[in-house]
């Protein structure tokens, strides 16, 4: 079984983990990933909204995954699943054929509203997917957009820092149409 929680910045998709983390009475058998990409709270699962930390091994390919899973192991956690590489085979492996509940959380879209990294592939081979909303940080309405303030110099920046969570109209507030045409339409432009 593969539950992924997706949604936009600021979600509390990480919260969505632990809240599900909490429910298992025995932890024993419950294994945690994030990726070493993540830099922040390296080691842990950490929410903003909630005041307990998990532990959790850092990993960079899903390959790893099948280091660390051993016949004990019933449930596994993976957070910021967008940051890992690898094939999501080896998920669907550990789901079917070794019959492992996964719940995995991670941002659906890039700050540039294109699908991030290997989320697409995740939620194609979940059993249920929950996409949350965040709050939009300019009129209160249902965000399912991250935007980025800043100017970035990489495409991909690690960290909170000038991101807010936006509702479709306030991204075309924030930016003009012409720029967001040219966002979206970037690949056929390319053709
Ligand atoms: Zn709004």
């Amino acid at each position: 079984m593969i539950k992924t929680f997706v949604g936009p910045m600021h979600s509390s998709k990480t919260a969505s983990l632990l809240v599900t983390y909490n429910k298992i009475w025995n932890k024993k058998h419950i294994k945690c990933f994030k990726p070493k990409k993540d830099t922040r709270d390296p080691g842990v699962l950490k929410s903003k909204d909630l005041e307990e930390t998990v532990p959790a091994i850092g990993i960079e390919n899903l390959s790893e995954l099948l280091d660390h899973v051993d016949d004990d192991t019933r449930i596994i956690f993976i957070d910021e699943i967008q940051w890992l590489e690898g094939d999501v085979g080896v998920l669907n492996y550990l789901s079917i054929v070794k019959d492992i509940d996964i719940y995995a959380a991670g941002l659906n879209m890039t700050s540039e509203q294109q699908p991030f990294g290997i989320t697409p592939y995740v939620l194609a081979i979940s059993d249920e997917v929950i996409n949350i909303k965040a709050s939009c940080m300019d009129c209160g309405r249902d965000a399912p957009l991250t935007y980025y303030e800043g100017k970035k110099d990489v495409d991909t920046i690690v960290g909170n820092a000038g991101y807010v969570s936006l509702c479709p109209k306030c991204l075309k507030k924030r930016e003009n149409e012409d720029s967001l045409k040219l966002r979206f339409l970037k690949k056929n432009n390319q053709e």
